[in-house]
């Protein structure tokens, strides 16, 4: 792994600078992105900076909107990824056409992918990562940097629940609220929903089945999702509902998708999840992952492996 410092000369050596992040993107995804490429530009206004992924922002546009970016702005040019642990997963598929690729992390680094890399899963945001190399580094921190950064904190430590958030993550919040952002309204940003996604929530709790081991899931079917008139992007905010149930340890929530595959989102409250949503085309942390799902056999089949690992977490714990 390399140093804050080695990331930080590469960024010196080239002119054009161009980030990415992963796709479906999330508010560390889109927060570690724009935090960092708002404090290149205002520490190299010389340099190009642009970020890059498919315009899939959705209703997370508050934080961030992409550049856009052909495969001539590549020429020579440094790709620095955040939030991003394996190829498959990263928006848009142009990273590859430059100089010299970078990835900057807090998942799993199960796939090795680029020239140079910090990975620190032990992070509960990329974002946090950013600020540490912002501060480390002596980068501008404003509250235009601050503010994605701060979201995506917010974002991926499930408003400092999870637990990866530390006292250094308290630290770090500390010094971004001082540059005087509006906390209430980037943590209202990302908790609120509307009227229609609460209505889904509710959904979520009506078809959700839950067995005895404290596993639990729920299917949200197109036809669920066409007659509230939601996309399969706008379904997540109901990822984390079941756990708001006390006896719920862990779940899986499936998203049907225009073509009868299913977005699969596995959640926990302490069984490992990671290594079951690896043989379903996906990956992720111990305690949030995603994956792919392609019929109803394998919804079953996942939700079988998920009722297996919280039975021994259960047996292990009793
Ligand atoms: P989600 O359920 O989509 O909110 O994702 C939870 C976590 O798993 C996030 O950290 C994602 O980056 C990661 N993740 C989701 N889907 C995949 C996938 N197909 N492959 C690898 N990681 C994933």
């Amino acid at each position: 792994m390399s140093t804050f410092a080695e990331i930080y000369q590469k960024i010196e050596q080239y002119s054009t600078i161009i980030l990415h992040r992963h796709t479906s993107p999330d508010p560390d995804a889109l927060g570690s992105q724009a935090g960092l490429a708002r404090s290149l530009k205002l520490r190299f206004p010389d340099k190009r900076i642009l970020c890059a992924g498919e315009n899939d922002e959705g209703d997370l546009a508050w934080i961030n909107r992409m550049d856009p970016v052909t495969k001539a702005d590549y020429q020579g040019a440094l790709v620095i990824t955040t939030d991003t642990g394996n190829t498959a997963r990263i928006s848009n598929k142009l990273y590859d056409q430059g100089d010299f690729l970078i990835k900057i992390d807090h998942h799993p680094d199960v796939e090795p992918y680029a020239d140079m890399s910090y990975v620190d899963d032990q992070a509960p945001a990329a974002s946090q990562i950013i600020a540490d190399f912002l501060a480390a580094e002596k980068m501008p921190i404003t509250a235009e940097v601050a503010y994605p950064l701060y979201a995506g904190i917010v974002g991926d430590t499930g408003r400092f629940m999870y637990p990866e958030t530390t006292e250094h993550t308290f630290s770090v919040v500390a010094k971004l609220a001082s540059t005087g952002i509006n906390i209430t309204e980037i943590a209202r940003n990302i908790s609120d929903v509307t009227f229609v996604q609460a209505k889904l929530q509710a959904d979520v709790l009506d078809y959700m089945e839950v067995d005895p081991s404290g596993a639990a899931y729920a299917i949200l079917s197109q036809a669920a999702l066409e007659k509230l008139g939601v996309d399969s992007n706008q379904a997540s905010c109901t990822v984390s509902t079941p756990g708001r149930i006390k006896d719920i340890i862990a779940w899986n929530v499936f998203v049907e998708k225009p073509d009868g595959t299913y977005r699969v989102h596995y959640r926990s409250k302490g069984p490992v999840i990671n290594e079951l949503a690896a043989k379903h085309d996906g990956g992720g942390h111990a305690l949030a992952s995603g994956a792919n799902a392609q019929d109803l056999a394998e919804v079953k089949q996942i939700f079988a492996e998920l009722v297996q690992v919280t039975k021994e977490y259960q047996e292990a714990h009793e």
